[in-house]
């Protein structure tokens, strides 16, 4: 993931690059209204992010983000500054901001928003996944498998669109907890393990192949069929 930081305080540029970076992301920088359009059009891969000041030598971080909005970029932007008034919020969000982070901020908190930015614009913009038997409606939040509703808890939904994306794949407990939960629990926590429990009663009928097995050691895989199940010595634990 890339992150254009585009900032003309050095201090605080320096201090986000560094925290980002220590989080697995890419930075580059960009101090002026030009550079910060030079950035977005020579980016390759081109960048995920976009934290934007508003207060920059030479111009407006605001022209920038209309600048983007304007030739249909729809890369996620996060404003990032010291002018805090609400019609100054509003007037960014209706800009085209994604959102809105005041100085001095805590960058955990930052942070938090950023993951929470990338992960809404990961959403593909058909309002469904299906795999196997199962459908979920992204729009109304209702699953279906096998033609036959599920009432879901909105942490049991993210849980079960998080396997759905990932269909096949073994997920580790760490990989769930960082996408599902946002916090960081101690480890040894078993909420995973219970939330996937929840899942299990709720998807698996008798009649129907179960899903989401335990793969030993490793976490819990998505499985739309048995067929190749056994490779991985599934344990079914409910
Ligand atoms: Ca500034």
């Amino acid at each position: 993931m890339h992150i254009l930081i585009v900032e003309d305080d050095r201090g605080i540029t320096s201090f986000l690059e560094k925290g980002l970076r220590a989080e697995g992301y890419a930075t580059t920088v960009a101090g002026t209204p030009d550079e910060a359009r030079l950035a977005v059009e020579i980016a390759d891969p081109p960048a995920d992010l976009v934290l934007l000041d508003l207060g920059l030598p030479g111009g407006e971080g605001g022209d920038v983000l209309s600048w983007m909005r304007g030739r249909g970029l729809a890369t996620p932007v996060i404003i990032l500054t010291a002018r805090a008034e609400v019609e100054q919020k509003v007037q960014g969000l209706n800009a085209g901001a994604n959102d809105y982070v005041t100085k001095p901020f805590s960058f955990d908190e930052l942070l938090a928003r950023v993951r929470a930015t990338l992960r809404t614009a990961e959403q593909p913009s058909s309002s469904e996944l299906v795999v196997g038997d199962l459908r979920l409606d992204l729009l109304t939040k209702v699953a279906w498998r096998a033609g036959q509703r599920i009432e879901l808890a909105p942490r049991e939904w993210a849980l079960l669109e998080l396997f759905m994306r990932h269909p096949h794949q073994v997920l580790s407990r760490a990989q769930i907890l960082s996408s599902v939960w946002d916090q960081t629990f101690e480890t040894g926590s078993n909420v995973v393990d219970v939330y996937v429990g929840y899942l299990r009663r709720k998807l698996n009928k008798p009649e129907l192949e179960p899903l989401l097995v335990t793969v030993r050691g490793a976490g819990y895989r998505f499985a739309d069929d048995t067929s190749d199940a056994g490779a991985a010595e599934p344990e079914r634990v409910d």
